[in-house]
């Protein structure tokens, strides 16, 4: 239950699962790089611990991967069940919906959500299978909205000489005054408040060992517990460039859909994710392979982080 002095703020997220099928360079959520999920049982402790205190526009269940969790359909009737008042909004890549329970669409349709696929190649290989994940949510009389995230991959971390992962070393007012985030995507991680999601999956994965050493800078951002007071929430949203602001780019960079990654190089991805039924793509839609890039080699593994 929501009170007048409860915070308004435009987006809280969380990342229900921190584990995603696809394993996308350079994903603000780390997804590469993490596994795990929330129990259901936790979440609905961070929603009971929040929800009298801010008063988010739209709650977002995300990743990772949210298709993933095992108990998605009482995870969407949970948050409508705290979060009474603000658009709920699925955020999923699609891949997995022709996989998932009829009851969980149905509850998605049952407490008026909102449900946004990310497309993240336009690739011969990959487009058949967003096409029957959109399929999916239409026969059951859901229209998604399509964020096409192919079109603007900024990057957010380096890759070193030797293809390992690192935070960007910048200048944090530079690199505040070109984020895109602006507090705007408030994330719920381990229930405390974090600015954005890079600090709290950027501070979840080095907490968990999912990142190599360089990544310790983002443990001096102080996120904000439940305890906070209102004033202190209204600083929290009012605040600007903040120190660990220096793990962003400080000029635009963007990395090709192939460099963000390319499953469909791989033969073991292709087969993981297409099966041997569909055909092959012809020479001149075939996409380089970027045999350089060691994120993505390991894909047998891919319930584990890659090696780095
Ligand atoms: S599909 Fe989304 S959450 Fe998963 S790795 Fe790619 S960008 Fe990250
Ligand atoms: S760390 Fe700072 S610059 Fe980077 S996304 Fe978060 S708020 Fe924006």
């Amino acid at each position: 239950m929501m009170t007048p002095t409860a915070v308004p703020l435009a987006n809280l997220e969380m990342n229900v699962v921190y584990g995603c099928n696809l394993k996308c360079e350079y994903c603000t959520h780390l997804g590469r790089f993490m596994k795990g999920l929330v129990p259901l049982d936790e979440l609905l402790f961070w929603y009971r611990s929040w929800n009298t205190k801010i008063r988010p526009q739209n709650v977002r269940i995300m990743g990772g991967e949210p298709l993933l969790h095992p108990d998605l359909e009482k995870v969407i009737y949970g948050t409508r069940e705290h979060w009474k008042e603000p658009r709920i909004e699925l955020v999923t890549n699609g891949l997995l919906l022709p996989q998932i329970k009829t009851s969980v669409l149905t509850a998605l349709k049952e407490i008026g959500a909102d449900v946004t696929v990310s497309r993240h190649f336009d690739d011969p290989c990959y487009n058949p299978l967003l096409e029957a994940g959109l399929e999916t949510l239409r026969k059951h009389g859901i229209e998604p909205h399509i964020s096409q995230s192919h079109w603007w991959w900024m990057k957010c971390y380096r890759i070193d000489e030797q293809g390992r992962a690192a935070p960007y070393q910048s200048d944090p007012q530079k690199a505040w005054n070109i984020c895109y985030v602006k507090n705007l995507c408030i994330t719920l991680i381990d229930n405390r408040l974090y600015r954005c999601p890079q600090l709290g999956c950027y501070a979840y994965a080095v907490r968990k060992g999912f990142v190599p050493s360089g990544w310790e800078v983002v443990l001096d951002y102080p996120p904000l517990t439940p305890a906070c007071t209102q004033e202190e929430l209204e600083a929290f949203l009012r605040a600007e460039a903040c120190e660990q602001c220096c793990i962003c780019p400080e000029e635009f960079q963007y990395a090709d859909m192939y460099e963000k990654i390319n499953l469909f190089g791989f033969p073991k991805a292709r087969k993981l994710f297409c099966g041997d039924t569909l055909d092959e793509p012809t020479s001149n839609q075939n996409p380089p392979v970027y045999a350089w890039n060691p994120g993505i080699l390991p894909l047998e593994r891919m319930d584990q982080p890659p090696l780095l």
